[in-house]
């Protein structure tokens, strides 16, 4: 069986109108790096991507923060950053959600330093540069422990004497929020379900590691604590461990408190038992070679993920998916296999090439590892940290998201006209009537077998298609390219407005006819139903701005008229030249982006035709 790799599909949820294209720089600042990404959303496109390493101290990190908008400059982004997000590891108590930084904001991040001394006070100076440096733009904080907030007090409490708890604000936090967010939310929409119909177990097998349980949409518990020390093993990180054990080694080996800080964090995990390195991919080489420390190694790292999935399965009362991410999640097929071994109780059942081959196949999106009988849905998931924590700024900042909008369908509209019955006998002769040839998309419209040639003062256009039924008015519908051509000057009009339109000739093989109006560009619209109208959030004849997505070059049609009937199908009509623009595909879409701020305009043009 090959691995599965799932299409997105998008979730059918009301449109959030009044929104557009917004670039986000998601910056990370650590003790000693910056990194950077310029996202591009709704179409989730990475722009530019950079990381500045050994900062050691502000004036280096100002420097690159520095080197980095001059080379946005110069690439010609810097103005076109509309946000900038930052990521707080630590968000205490009270950041369950992304927020919009001010000064108070800022000044209560501050206060929760002490929680984490050695993230905190780094993001912040990231903040302070990039607020200084791009004051004109909203700056948002996501914070890594705030998807855990919807913890219950029995997973987030540890047993300590209450009120030292409560007076430090010493609980289980959590981290790893944006990574957990992500993926679970992937799953989801690859499985094609919601998350709040599922029990999930987590696991971002990183250098850090974390495991979360969401039940049904809300993180339960989570394996990282206080700090993100806590939990399962880690590349130099101990995890979960007697802290007797850590007071004993302390005490023999005399250590300061940093030292014992050192040794838990820096000189632990697989790199402590291993005695080789952090790396999993060595420790994968030197085990196959015989070397039983980096086999231990793995080991201790695969049993405590698996103790972890059963406690999480326990907790929940059950477990639906299960998700790998992070460095080791997404490329350890040895490491995945270790952890799900003898998981078949849980209705765990691995699909060994799957499992073997998915790793090529993450880039199209997460792939499935467990077999058809599997119960339990094992799944594979490149994580996407910076994506997450843009989508939550755009959320917060009220842009509109991927997949929160039904995507309306794009149709070319070649040149074509609509004939009265009068107009109809005179081209084509006394007992004249129209042959459907195909059904269009609008119900009750058709192409008809006939056609009729244009005749302008420069030249004709010849084979012209009639569509039908006849209406009450002629119309001839042509692009700006068919204007030159034929040497005339159109309106571009909304269908049906052809009072002091343009004049043409129309030549059929019974005769000729002399119109003095009837020749329009046409507008360019959407026919909708009153339930699209209502997704949208849109009425009968407002003006939207449209993204058009799939073209080979990237186009937003403004003034794109709204027609709102109960018998339309959802369409957007564009003629060849506006299609020719964005180099369109046959199938594509737009995104609906912007609505209204246009009308005045619009009547000021209305007027001039
Ligand atoms: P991260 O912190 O998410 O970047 O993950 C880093 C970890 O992923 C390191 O321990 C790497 O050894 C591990 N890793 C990356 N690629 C592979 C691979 N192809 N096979 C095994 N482990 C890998």
């Amino acid at each position: 069986m090959q691995p599965k790799s799932y299409c997105r599909k998008l979730a059918l949820r009301p449109a959030i109108v009044d929104k557009r294209t917004m670039n986000i720089l998601v910056l990370n600042t650590g003790s000693s790096s910056l990194k950077a990404e310029l996202l591009e959303l709704p179409s989730e496109k990475s722009i530019f991507k950079k990381s500045f390493e050994r900062l050691m101290d502000p004036q280096s990190l100002q420097d690159a923060f520095d080197a980095l908008l001059k080379e946005l400059r110069e690439l010609g982004f810097s103005n076109r950053i509309d946000a900038c997000v930052h990521r707080i590891v630590h968000g205490g108590k009270e950041f369950s959600q992304p927020v919009k930084l001010n000064d108070a904001i800022i000044a209560r991040i501050e206060r929760l330093c002490p929680l984490a001394p050695l993230h905190n006070p780094n993001n912040l100076r990231g903040v302070e540069v990039a607020r200084s440096a791009l004051p004109e733009v909203p700056h948002v904080a996501v914070f890594d422990t705030a998807l855990h907030r919807t913890m219950p007090r029995r997973a987030k409490t540890y047993a300590l004497r209450s009120e030292l708890s409560d007076k430090h604000g010493v609980e289980r936090y959590g981290f790893h929020g944006p990574s957990h967010d992500y993926v679970s939310r992937e799953c989801a929409l690859a499985l094609g379900s919601n998350r709040e119909d599922l029990r999930i177990v987590s696991l971002h097998l990183g250098n850090g590691a974390s495991a979360c349980a969401l039940e049904y949409g809300a993180s339960v518990e989570t394996s990282m604590g206080l700090t993100p020390l806590e939990g399962l093993v880690m590349g130099t990180r101990s995890g979960d461990v007697d802290v007797g054990a850590a007071i004993h080694l302390a005490r023999e080996e005399k250590w300061s408190l940093s030292q014992l800080d050192d040794a838990l964090n820096k000189e632990s995990g697989l790199k402590g038992i291993s005695g080789i390195g952090n790396d999993l991919r060595d420790l994968e080489e030197h085990a196959a070679e015989g070397h039983d420390k980096a086999g231990l190694a793995l080991n201790v790292f695969a049993h405590r993920a698996k103790k972890y999935i059963g406690a999480y399965t326990a907790v929940m009362g059950g477990v639906d998916v299960i998700c790998f991410t992070g460095g080791i999640g997404e490329n350890s097929a040895s490491m995945r296999q270790r952890i799900l071994g003898r998981l078949d109780f849980l209705g765990v059942h691995l699909d060994f090439d799957a499992n073997r081959g998915c790793s090529e196949n993450l880039n199209e999106g997460p792939v499935e590892i467990s077999d058809s009988r599997s119960r339990v849905k094992v799944i594979v998931v490149r994580t996407h940290e910076n994506l997450s924590m843009a989508r939550s700024a755009a959320s917060l900042l009220g842009a509109s998201l991927k997949g929160e909008q039904k995507p309306i369908p794009i149709a070319v509209s070649a040149r074509h006209v609509h004939l009265t019955q009068e107009s109809l006998v005179k081209l084509f002769g006394e007992n004249a009537s129209l042959t459907p040839l195909k059904e269009l998309s609008q119900p009750g419209q058709f192409a008809c077998e006939e056609k009729v040639n244009l005749i302008g003062p420069r030249g004709r256009i010849d084979g012209v298609r009639i569509l039908g039924p006849l209406r009450p008015g002629n119309q001839i519908e042509i692009s700006r390219t068919d204007e030159f051509k034929l040497g005339v000057d159109a309106p571009v009009r909304h269908s049906g407005h052809v009072k002091a339109s343009a004049p043409i000739v129309l030549e059929g093989p019974k005769g000729r006819i002399e119109l003095r109006e009837g020749l329009i560009c046409a507008w360019r619209h959407i026919h909708m139903q009153p339930e699209d109208a209502l997704a949208y959030g849109v009425k009968d004849k407002d003006y939207v701005e449209v993204d058009i997505i799939g073209g080979d070059r990237e186009l937003t049609f403004k003034d794109v008229l709204v027609r709102v009937k109960d018998s339309y199908r959802l369409e957007m009509h564009i003629d060849t030249d506006e299609a020719n623009a964005a180099d369109l595909p046959r199938l594509s879409e737009g995104l609906l982006v912007r609505q209204g701020g246009r009308h005045a305009k619009l009547k000021s043009l209305r007027r001039q035709h």
